[in-house]
């Protein structure tokens, strides 16, 4: 489905200090998360395990398995191999850790891949037990869902044709189309702060790439760190223009209310600095993204 919609007003410039940018001095042409191979090796699955007072956790082992909603069109983030199948990424490398912590192992984990627009109501219907992906902390999000985290930090930024000269920041957007994911933080923030000549969206942000790829759009705009990851992969064909402006904290979507399954996961990501950055250096590294771990005090 594609919906436009215009806009009027100035934009308002989000300031903020941000623990991770991408400056796409990356591999050329390396496709991260694509690689495939686990990192179990990292962590060991736990084999004395209690969360009582954890309904997801009950459900869990009631079921002898976990179910985790998951991206899988974002190199470096949540990636399905579309010939082996096989996931990778950072997303889906923490969604492992963490369920090993809760002693799954990795074929123990069910993956559903969901668009962002219907994680809260998975999570709410309890369709899957948690979510990592991409998924930003907002108070809005938090009225229905809770999040463990934030995990990790980075920002909204703008994608275009490697030749195009025209775009570099969001004030340059004016008459141009830009492209988003329905339900997103990005696709909110450029229509309520910023004035782009129209804004198309789609589910995915790959539905977005293939819209810039043929023209129909000037721009895609969401998170650097997903955008870097697409640069890595075809550095001829699409570029990063200007920097973040926005900061969006990654957490893990978790069922309202088990604190916890929340507790238990923070203090994971807290002792874990070790995993977290090997699993960093590994999935988003390649693609010339740098950051630190934040504290996990959601
Ligand atoms: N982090 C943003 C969000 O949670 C954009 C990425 C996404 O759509 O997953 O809305």
């Amino acid at each position: 489905m594609r919906k436009t919609r215009f806009l009027t007003g100035a934009g308002i410039l989000a300031a903020g200090v941000l623990a991770l940018t991408a400056c796409n001095s990356g591999t050329p042409g390396a496709a991260p998360g694509a690689e495939g191979g686990d990192s179990a090796q990292l962590w060991e699955v736990a084999s004395e395990v209690s969360l009582d007072g954890s309904p997801t956790y009950e459900r869990m082992v009631s079921a002898d398995k976990v179910v985790v909603g998951v991206k899988e069109d974002q190199p470096g983030l949540g990636f399905k191999d579309p010939i082996t199948d096989e996931r990778g990424g950072f997303d889906v490398e923490i969604a492992q850790w963490i369920a090993a912590s809760l002693g799954f192992d990795a074929e123990q984990i069910e993956y559903k891949t969901i668009p962002s627009a219907n994680r809260e109501q998975e999570l709410v219907n309890g369709n899957i037990d948690y979510y990592v992906g991409t998924y930003s902390i907002t108070d809005k999000r938090k009225e229905s869902i809770d999040f463990a985290g934030p995990y990790l930090i980075t920002g909204q930024g703008l994608l275009v044709a490697a030749d195009d000269e025209s775009i570099s920041e969001p004030d340059d957007l004016a008459g141009k189309i830009v492209c988003s994911v329905t339900g997103s933080t990005p696709l909110q923030r450029i229509r309520d702060e910023y004035a782009p000549g129209d804004t198309v969206e789609y589910d995915t942000y790959t539905q977005c790439l293939e819209q810039l790829r043929g023209g129909s759009v000037d721009a895609v705009t969401t998170d650097q760190a997903i955008l870097a990851g697409y640069v890595a992969q075809e550095p001829e064909t699409f570029k990063i223009a200007g920097d973040t402006f926005s900061e969006e904290r990654y957490g893990v979507g978790l069922p309202k209310g088990d604190t916890v399954l929340k507790d238990h996961i923070n203090a994971l990501f807290n002792d874990g600095g070790e995993v977290w950055t090997a699993l960093f250096d590994k999935n988003l590294a390649p693609a010339g993204i740098e950051g630190e771990q934040p504290t996990a005090d959601e």
